[in-house]
């Protein structure tokens, strides 16, 4: 017996969690585990996020107490340390 992959029309061998061709998941485990996997990464997005918002928040406050000179050296760190690319 075989499975048919919905997405490529492949025969996998029963066996398979996943299409051996395009990795397109054939068994209720398989999208269990790539539901994991996003649900994970989308966590880690959302906590990266919030660090983010945080040196944002204080980058903000820290500009409005600076002259304009001082702007344009954090301007030139900020491009420099490729966060901003
Ligand atoms: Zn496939």
């Amino acid at each position: 017996m075989q499975s048919i992959c919905p997405r490529c029309d492949l025969s996998n061998v029963l066996e398979n969690k996943y299409c051996s061709k395009c990795s397109y998941p054939l068994k209720p485990e398989a999208f269990e585990e790539i539901k994991a996997e996003e649900n994970k990464k989308i966590v880690e997005l959302e906590t990266r996020y919030k660090e983010m918002d945080t040196v944002l928040q204080n980058l903000v406050q820290a500009f409005s107490s600076v002259d304009e000179q001082g702007k344009q050296i954090i301007a030139r760190q900020l491009i420099q340390s490729g966060n901003f690319e």
